[in-house]
């Protein structure tokens, strides 16, 4: 009923939404999410998450054939698009994909990211390296923020995420380079948000701790290259702080479901470290 007394059906409806929305765990009913990277890991884990509160996804990755079996994977709600991130027309195609399938892009997440293998001293840097993980993860997350800020702006909403690292917070964390661009995303993210709160659109990102998924297990494997896949994952479980658990690529989905949300509506310029708190009070040794 409403405030004079009548029943409304629309009334009605519109609480029954809300309900749902609050209390039955789908947080993101009706959005549309683009992820990039999303064919595996952090990624896929978020898309899993997004779908089971409620939104629509699109799963843009450079592997075509693991995005399109992740988006049969996870059903009706995902669709799948090839996608380079280091080339801006890839991610404004697949910006626009999301607007012709599903007429507007409510969550940009620059989720994909590379870490390629370079000798650990800087004397001897391949520059063309470096080069190389700029490209993906920050000039890709810079282009998918420009074209995301491109639908988001006329409609005066949305939520921008990307994926940091704790190498982005402290140094000593993974490659030079690989930590330069983490850094820098971090920045990105902050300067995208001043500009962007004017339109109602929120920027934040997350910088997770290690978790062996492909990208982790490659550079580890490097660094213990006389151990078996599974001693270096348990080396990488181990490496925490934090007494009885490990990272998991679904803690770091939680708190994109989070930053996402209207829960984290007054949330923005934020970088949501995932470390177990690592990054508060130890180095690591390895
Ligand atoms: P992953 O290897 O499981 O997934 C990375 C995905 O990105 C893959 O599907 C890959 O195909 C895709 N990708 C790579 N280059 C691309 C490009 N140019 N265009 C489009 N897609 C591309 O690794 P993950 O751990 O899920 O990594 C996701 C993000 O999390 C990355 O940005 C990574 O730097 C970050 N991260 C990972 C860890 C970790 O320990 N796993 C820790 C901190 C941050």
């Amino acid at each position: 009923y409403s405030e004079n007394g009548s029943y409304s059906r629309a009334l009605v409806a519109e609480n029954f939404h809300r309900f749902l929305s609050t209390n039955t765990g789908r947080k993101l009913q009706d959005k549309v999410a683009l992820i990039t990277g999303a064919a595996s890991g952090i990624g896929k884990a978020t898309a899993t998450q997004f779908i089971n509160n409620g939104a629509k996804v699109i799963i843009a990755d450079i592997q075509q054939q693991s995005g399109q079996e992740t988006a049969k994977e996870l059903g009706p709600n995902a669709t799948f698009i090839t996608c380079d991130v280091s080339k801006e027309l890839d991610i404004s195609r697949a910006v626009d994909f999301a607007i012709s399938e599903h007429n507007q892009l409510d969550i940009m997440y620059n989720n994909a990211g590379i870490l390629c293998s370079n000798p650990p001293s800087i004397v001897d840097l391949d520059l063309a390296l470096f080069d190389k993980d700029m490209s993906t993860n920050v000039h890709g997350a810079m282009a998918g923020m420009k074209h995301a800020a491109r639908v988001m702006i006329p409609r005066g909403s949305g939520s921008i995420l990307c994926t940091a690292s704790v190498s982005g917070v402290m140094g000593g964390m993974g490659t030079h380079s690989y930590s330069v661009s983490k850094f820098a995303l971090i920045g990105m993210v902050k300067s995208l948000a001043s500009e962007l709160c004017k339109y109602g659109i929120r920027v934040n990102c997350i910088s997770p701790f290690i978790i062996p998924t492909p990208i982790a297990m490659k550079h580890m494997s490097e660094i213990y290259r006389h151990l078996d896949a599974h001693k270096v994952v348990e080396i990488v479980n181990n490496l925490g702080v934090l007494k009885g658990a490990i990272c998991e690529a679904n803690d770091i989905a939680n708190a994109a479901l989070y930053l996402a949300s209207d829960d984290a509506k007054y949330v923005s310029g934020h970088n949501l470290i995932v470390d177990g708190g690592f990054t508060s009070f130890k180095n690591l040794d390895y």
